[in-house]
């Protein structure tokens, strides 16, 4: 018999995917699933098969129709780790679910348990909250000459809105006193100044709730020297994921932390580690990571009380040393498997840690009202064009004397750059220049497109080989183009 026909399927019963993934998966679903079914949780588990064995049989995204269309009914997934074959043409599996679904929120909490758990740092207990759909995760990248290769980064207002006030709104629901938020918006001042500032914004509606902005240096160097001063954080995409895995590190093992990847109506939980193939087939991996992440789904779909009651003995039974190998250490008392530990977390239902907190378990549902917040549409206007070249022929100076002869009406040549710095009209002498070259071309007035057009039409008639163009436009009269002077 499946371990997933083991849990209760009565009327009120939700229905749940479950992939019980590769590597050690089956062996810390099995576990988790039970300990579910001992604690009365009412879920409907339906298996889905997705990871390694689907891409061997030649689908390159892991994940076939039948598992879809599973996980369109059930709009839930409790996910086992999965291997990605080695080699290339392979999509990431839990990319590939994110942005099929709209999963924007990566939650992942990052508490430690000490003294059961060894950790420098004892008392941290923090929440980061990472956006999931767009920065440089778009995979939108292009070789662009023999020497230059780019990756387009994304930040919305729209996206970044929803991440925000889903960071505050879980504050709100999980009793947490105060959100941060890290970007590097001293540089990138157009997509990550856009994120700090709707962070700012929507700061604003949550008064009871602390906030702060730090530059995501020096934010994420004291994450790392002192993680207890933070409570929830909110990234951008790329930081997130970098920070989420220091994070769960500084806590003690990675075999202990859940995470919730949320979307409007759907959702995915899995433990934050991989598929373990150094000790898959042992019996010896912790199911902790992927209990929590049942803990969270199942508050999630509001059986808060059964997700505290495994919370509570799972506390109880690493406060009593019954630990797996991998957390094993002096506040052990007894080394277990992933069955025994499983059993002893069964034994335990009913109990209350003594010593570990065990916090509520609230459900985190956006509230229903428009997530983007309802602003005019700003007057747009198009005032010129940077036209990027492949060019290694000469200097700077050379290259804008042929581009001072093109007729480029209502614009003219205002800047060259190379590398994002200003090689003309003004230059250091020491600039390293590639062969990759952004060339602005500028007018007081509205530009139209057939303008652009003829420009590089006559820049492709000198011989000049343009890659792309970006056209340079303002929003009520504010540039919305970096001035090119990267630090
Ligand atoms: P990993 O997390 O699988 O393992 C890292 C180390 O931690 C190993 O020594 C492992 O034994 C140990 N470990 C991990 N989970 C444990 C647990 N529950 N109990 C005890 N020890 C545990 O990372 P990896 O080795 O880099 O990746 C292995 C495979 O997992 C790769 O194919 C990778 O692509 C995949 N992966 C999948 C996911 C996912 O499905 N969400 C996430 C990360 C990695």
């Amino acid at each position: 018999m499946l371990a997933t026909d083991r849990v209760a399927k009565t009327r009120t019963a939700v229905p749940v995917a479950i992939a019980h993934g590769d590597g050690i998966g089956p062996e810390i679903m099995d576990a988790t699933l039970a300990i579910l079914e001992a604690a009365g949780a009412q879920i409907d588990a339906r298996p889905i098969e997705i990871g390694e064995r689907v891409y061997r049989s030649g689908l390159s995204s892991g994940i076939g129709d039948e598992a879809l269309e599973t996980l369109s009914a059930t709009r839930l997934l409790l996910k086992a780790p999965i291997t990605t074959p080695q080699g290339g043409g392979y999509k990431s599996l839990n990319v590939t679910i994110r942005k099929m679904y709209g999963l924007y929120a990566n939650v992942r909490p990052a508490r430690a348990m000490a003294p059961f758990v060894p950790t420098l740092h004892p008392s941290m207990d923090m929440v980061i909250v990472r956006e999931n759909e767009e920065d440089v995760y778009g995979g939108i990248e292009h070789r662009q000459t023999a020497d230059v290769t780019q990756c387009l980064k994304l930040i919305t207002r729209s996206g970044s809105e929803r991440i925000v006030r889903y960071a505050f709104e879980y504050a709100r629901a999980h009793g947490r006193k105060r959100v941060s938020c890290f970007t590097k918006d001293n540089i990138m001042k157009i997509t990550d100044g856009l994120f700090h500032r709707v962070f700012t914004e929507i700061a604003r509606e949550y008064p009871e709730i602390e906030n702060e902005h730090l530059i995501v240096d020096i934010g994420a160097a004291r994450l790392a020297t002192q993680p207890e001063r933070f409570d929830v954080v909110v990234l951008p995409n790329l930081y997130g994921d970098i920070l989420s895995d220091i994070a769960a590190e500084l806590c003690g093992s990675v075999g202990m932390a859940g995470s919730a990847n949320i979307g409007d109506d759907i959702a995915m939980f899995e433990a934050i580690h991989g598929s373990a193939p150094d000790i898959a087939g042992q019996g010896i991996a912790n199911p902790s990571g992927l209990l929590n992440a049942a803990v969270m789904m199942l508050g999630h779909i509001g059986q808060g009380t059964i997700a505290k009651r495994i919370q509570d003995a799972w506390l109880c039974t690493i406060e009593e040393g019954v630990h797996t190998r991998d957390i094993f250490g002096a506040q052990s008392t007894r080394c277990v498997g992933t069955e025994e530990f499983a059993s002893a977390v069964i034994e335990r239902l009913g109990n209350t840690p003594q010593r570990l907190a065990s916090p509520e378990i609230g459900r985190c549902v956006l509230p229903e009202q428009p997530v983007a917040t309802q602003v005019a549409a700003p007057v747009k206007e198009r005032r010129g064009v940077d036209i990027f070249i492949d060019w290694n022929e000469g200097k700077p100076e050379q290259l804008a004397e042929r581009l001072l002869a093109v007729d480029a009406q209502p614009m003219k040549l205002a800047m060259i750059t190379n590398r994002g710095t200003q090689v003309w009209p003004r230059a250091s002498a020491s600039t390293r220049c590639v062969d990759h070259w952004r060339c602005r071309f500028q007018s007081d007035e509205r530009v139209d497109g057939a303008s652009i057009a003829r420009l590089m039409a006559a820049v492709e008639s000198l011989g000049l080989e343009t890659i792309k163009c970006e056209g340079l436009y303002t929003f009520d009269g504010v540039a919305g183009y970096s001035l090119g002077q990267g630090q």
